[in-house]
């Protein structure tokens, strides 16, 4: 009785294996599963067999019948697929995928603002070598041999007279040695100093910027930076300037914002003081301008210097510098 089975179920596989197209494989499934069919005949003589193995011939006949019925159905869908080219299975009416875009770094749409406020004021950009020399980078800005910022900790030396930039301020003494006054500069660019935590890394971004003309005053020097503030941030910042000490310039300030996430109430960014500081600032020492050979009695200036990090954190709300140079996908498509 099992090889009964047996033989009728290798029978249709052996046939299905050689059947060509959807007809054959349809007069098979007749032939073995169809009213008169092969396993149908079989279910039919069941009942002339003995009693005890009834149950045990129908199970395995039912099982076959299954077996089958799946084999004929996969034949089928084959045949139906290996008929189809590729545009008849691509589904037109589905939407695209969209390839990703790439977009300009935080840091670098940060630095692309900023330069944009000063050049709508007349400030021309230009850009200095981040290995600088000592000259450039302390001397000619009346950093004296023995000024705490030489220290080997915060500066990177390349060599006894070479270092990698503290700050972009060397521009200003290698501009004006080229230009007669007026100067309108901004400069942005990497610098590096000896630090790394959750709110310094070794390498990061400032801008720096410098006026020189004839009856340039501190006023000129509030008006323009509050100028620029309100463009950054919005017109209901309010600035407050701190004297403070730069040794290139006299009297020096640095510039505090009321905090853009508080408004002033106090938190945890702005320490509960309500304030941020973001540039320091002063009007030129003239020992710079006898550096370069300006003539103090005729010309004034101011500079100033601003970390872009700094203003992009508090920009975007961003709590961590080091996020900027992760490399993390998920941090960067946000911008
Ligand atoms: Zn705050």
């Amino acid at each position: 009785m099992e090889n009964t089975l047996e033989r009728i179920h290798a029978d249709a596989m052996a046939a299905l294996v050689s059947a060509a197209d959807a007809d054959v494989i349809n007069d098979l499934s007749i032939q073995y599963l169809g009213r008169k069919g092969h396993i149908t005949q079989f279910l039919r003589k069941i009942s002339t067999l003995p009693v005890e193995e009834r149950p045990q011939a129908g199970k395995k006949a039912n099982e076959i019948k299954r077996l089958l019925e799946t084999e004929f159905k996969n034949a089928l869908d084959r045949l139906a697929n290996a008929g189809q080219t590729v545009t008849d299975r691509i589904d037109v009416s589905l939407p695209g995928r969209v390839p990703e875009k790439g977009s300009l770094h935080p840091i670098t749409q940060i630095t692309n603002r900023i330069c944009s406020i000063f050049s709508q004021m007349g400030f021309d950009v230009v850009e200095g070598p981040e290995v600088e020399t000592d000259y450039y980078n302390f001397e000619a800005l009346n950093i004296p041999k023995n000024h705490p910022a030489r220290d080997m900790q915060d500066t990177f030396y390349v060599s006894d007279s070479v270092v990698l930039r503290t700050h972009t301020s060397p521009t200003q003494p290698r501009v004006m040695e080229k230009r007669e006054p007026p100067v309108r500069i901004i400069a942005p660019g990497k610098v590096y100093r000896c630090d790394s935590d959750l709110t310094h890394t070794p390498m990061f971004h400032q801008v720096e910027g410098l006026l020189v003309d004839r009856k340039i005053s501190f006023a000129d020097l509030k008006g323009t930076l509050t100028a620029f503030v309100h463009q950054m941030f919005d017109d209901q910042t309010t600035l407050r300037f701190r004297p403070s000490f730069f040794p290139f310039t006299e009297p020096s300030a640095e510039v505090d914002i009321r905090c853009v996430i508080c408004r002033g109430k106090g938190c945890r960014v702005c320490s509960r003081t309500g304030w941020l500081e973001v540039l320091g600032s002063g009007m030129v020492h003239p020992a710079v301008f006898e550096n370069v050979g300006y003539d103090t009695r005729r010309y004034t200036g101011f500079a100033f210097g601003m970390g872009v990090e700094r203003i992009a954190m508090l920009k975007y709300g961003i709590d961590d510098i080091r996020r900027y140079f992760d490399n993390d996908y998920r941090f960067l498509s946000q911008f």
